[in-house]
């Protein structure tokens, strides 16, 4: 084990790098300048504490957001790692006791907020000290073209400039375009740094989308299985931030808010009852944003669509950012579009939207789209995933049922077609269904061929369909306040060339997507969470510093009794085992005995296979049950998890070679039909290949052969 692997260990209590970790550490060791892009909770802040461990002097981190600076450093103290800060919160004579203790030696790592960088003085001072590396954290702040510009970023190369010696410069952060990664390489003067890109992807996020006819009933059903986990709940507006925190607070939940019209005392008040898990939901506007330090939000609801990706993907990140699994949720409904048009056209700064309307139709897709909800936002970053389903979001993880609506499709597409391409969603669905409104008559639309011919259906369901069917690109919504619906060119196949329009529809609802992958004794859990808080209320610190959910979870896992089994535990290093060991050593041994457990030890060293991937892992679990003879319902009873997703895992295990034992008569009976069928129908759609094949056979066989066919055929 080298020096970086044994600090990993003995201060974080983690026993392997994530990716990319290693090799930072790695470059910074060997005196090189490093710029990493990593997303949020993949472990920026150790690719510099580590190497400011082993290096010589002090590191200088410099940081914009002065709650998190203040998190960083009490969890480094927390673990026996040296470190302070240097802010606006400290009084004078804190100031310079601080200086003084820095000048002293004290400290290994000093947070300093940009702006004191402007201080003659404080370069002054920092000419002093020995400085072996300087840390940017949020580096994208010195380019205009991010979206959190900080001016006093630019004096950064001008202090390196100044100081006698350079150091070592590292750079990170959790977004960066091309343009804006120049710009932290020229501004911030990397010199020919090495760089590295893990992506935007947040695997322990799961993403979902639900259209909820009643989004207030939604988040009641939700919160009965989620009440004991801390969440944001995002609504577009004061009003409904108001209205939704009176219907949560009178139905007795532990509920916070946030919003622009509140005081400021208000307002700080509220974040800290959240932040110190006094209440566990916090509704807001998208005011409650930067500076959001709380490492342990367990789901992010949107309860309305956001204006675009980017608020999104920014809002829904702040869950799960201590790397445990989280919930994304978004409620949709159409109204959601009125208003964030209504607040595009409300703000007069720009007169031309085009952008602002585009951003939003990417928008309206995302929550449209029936294929991978991760995928759509990775590539909408400008990423190719190498996936089509990412099994963690509400379109992989639902059973669907794919249904051919090549005559709807066809219907809707020639009705625009007769309407001369000229009019909106709404009078061509009215049309569609038959309506008898005066609009409809005065046009003469009720004398078309295509009126009334989806009668048959909701307006509502019609309506749906054409955004779908915009989705897929077939339609195209032109114009922005008023947009109408025009053909695209793809429609034409579907006119006149026989191509076949299918959509995924779910079939068994699967709303609240409880991510129970990790099983554990939720009883314990909740005990050594209030026995978190009131460790945390005792030393005045958060209790996500105390420690995180994922060692809590681990300890209601492994039940650890003994110092050994304790420093197995992620995140439980020497100095958490010294504070806080004991502690819940006997918390734990009380529980255990009073509940007569039979322990399972947690391996010393978790096999690759079940590290390094917690996508293989699951992968992995269902597996190994199928393999004892479990039958696949049985497993997914066993699991909480679908039918269809343990299918995923098993077909996800076969396609890494891994065997897979159908029963014997399918196996050798039908191999050669369900092959023959594939050749002539093709792979895509399942329910055609069940249809002319014996009943016997059921989905997952054939997914099995599909799998086995796509081996033996396309390798
Ligand atoms: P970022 O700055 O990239 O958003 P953090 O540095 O805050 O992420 O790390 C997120 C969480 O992941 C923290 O709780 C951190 O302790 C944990 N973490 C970091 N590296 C590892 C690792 N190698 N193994 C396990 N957990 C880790």
């Amino acid at each position: 084990m080298n020096q970086s692997q044994n600090l990993l260990k003995k201060y974080f209590g983690y026993e392997q790098f994530r990716t990319g970790q290693a090799e930072i550490i790695d470059q910074i060791l060997n005196g090189k300048d490093c710029l990493a892009i990593m997303p949020t909770g993949a472990g920026k802040s150790i690719c510099y504490q580590i190497p400011a461990m082993i290096l010589p002097g002090i590191t200088l981190v410099i940081s914009p957001l002065i709650s998190l600076m203040k998190d960083q450093v009490n969890n480094l103290n927390e673990i026996g790692i040296p470190a302070t800060f240097i802010n606006s919160t400290l009084s004078e004579i804190e100031y310079s006791q601080t200086l003084q203790n820095i000048t002293y030696g004290l400290y290994k790592i000093v947070y300093v907020a940009p702006e004191r960088l402007l201080s003659d003085s404080f370069l002054h001072f920092l000419n002093q000290l020995s400085i072996s590396m300087v840390t940017i954290d949020e580096a994208h702040c010195v380019s205009q073209w991010g979206h959190d510009f900080r001016p006093s970023y630019r004096q950064i190369a001008t202090v390196i400039s100044t100081l006698k010696k350079r150091p070592i410069l590292s750079a990170f952060t959790a977004t960066a375009t091309e343009i804006v990664k120049h710009d932290i390489i020229n501004l911030l003067t990397l010199s020919n740094p090495f760089t590295l890109t893990t992506g935007f992807n947040r695997t322990n996020l799961t993403f979902s989308v639900e259209k909820p006819k009643n989004k207030q009933e939604y988040i009641l059903h939700f919160l009965k299985n989620n009440d004991k986990n801390a969440g944001i709940i995002y609504c577009s507006t004061r009003k409904q931030v108001d209205q939704l925190f009176q219907c949560l607070s009178d139905k007795g939940y532990p509920v916070s808010k946030y919003h622009g019209g509140m005081s400021e005392k208000a307002r700080n008040s509220s974040q800290e009852d959240f932040t110190y898990d006094k209440t566990s939901i916090m509704i807001a506007t998208n005011a409650f944003g930067m500076g959001i330090d709380k490492s342990n939000i367990r789901y992010v609801i949107h309860y309305n669509m956001p204006k675009d990706l980017e608020s999104y993907y920014q809002e829904a990140g702040r869950a799960g950012r201590d790397g445990d699994t989280a919930q994304c949720l978004l409620l949709f409904n159409r109204s959601d579009i009125i208003t964030q048009k209504f607040l595009i056209e409300r703000n007069p700064s720009d007169s031309n939207h085009q952008i602002e309307y585009d951003k939003l139709n990417d928008m309206i897709d995302f929550c449209n789209t029936d294929k991978c909800l991760r995928k759509y936002i990775l590539e909408y970053f400008g990423e190719t995933p190498t996936f089509d389903s990412c099994n963690n979001c509400s379109n992989c993880l639902s059973e669907v049922e794919i249904t051919n609506i090549t005559l709807d499709a066809k219907k809707i597409l020639s009705c625009i077609k007769r309407m001369h391409e000229r009019f909106g969603i709404g009078l061509v669905a009215d049309v569609l269904k038959g309506s008898k409104s005066a609009k409809v008559k005065n046009l003469g639309f009720d004398q078309l061929s295509t009126y009334g011919i989806m009668h048959e259906y909701s307006k509502n369901t019609i309506t749906d369909l054409i955004y779908f069917l915009i989705t897929e690109n077939y339609i195209n919504s032109i114009g922005d306040k008023y947009p109408i619906l025009a053909l695209n060119k793809s429609a034409d196949d579907v006119l006149f060339h026989n191509k076949e329009v299918l959509i995924k529809r779910k079939i068994e609802k699967n709303d609240l997507l409880p991510n129970k992958d990790l099983t554990f004794d939720e009883n314990l859990f909740e005990i050594l969470k209030t026995l978190r808080r009131e460790i945390a209320e005792i030393n005045k610190i958060p209790p996500f510093i105390v420690l995180t959910d994922i060692s809590l979870k681990e300890m209601s896992t492994y039940y650890p009794i003994s110092v050994d089994n304790m420093l197995k535990i992620s995140g439980v290093g020497v100095n958490k085992l010294e504070k806080y060991g004991n502690i819940f050593i006997e918390t734990i041994q009380k529980y255990v005995t009073e509940n007569n457990i039979q322990i399972i030890q947690k391996p010393d060293k978790k096999s690759p296979k079940s590290t390094t991937n917690s996508k293989e892992n699951t992968n992995l679990v269902s597996y190994d049950l199928y393999h004892t003879g479990k039958s696949i319902d049985e497993i997914a009873k066993i699991r909480g998890l679908t039918r269809q997703t343990i299918e995923n895992h098993l077909i996800n295990c076969y396609e890494l070679n891994l065997e897979i034992n159908l029963t014997k008569d399918i196996q050798m009976q039908f191999e050669k039909n369900i092959f023959d069928a594939i050749d002539e129908f093709g792979y895509e759609k399942l329910k055609i290949l069940k249809e002319n094949l014996p009943n016997k056979v059921n989905y997952f066989d054939i997914r099995y052969f599909i799998a086995k066919y796509k081996k033996e055929n396309l390798a």
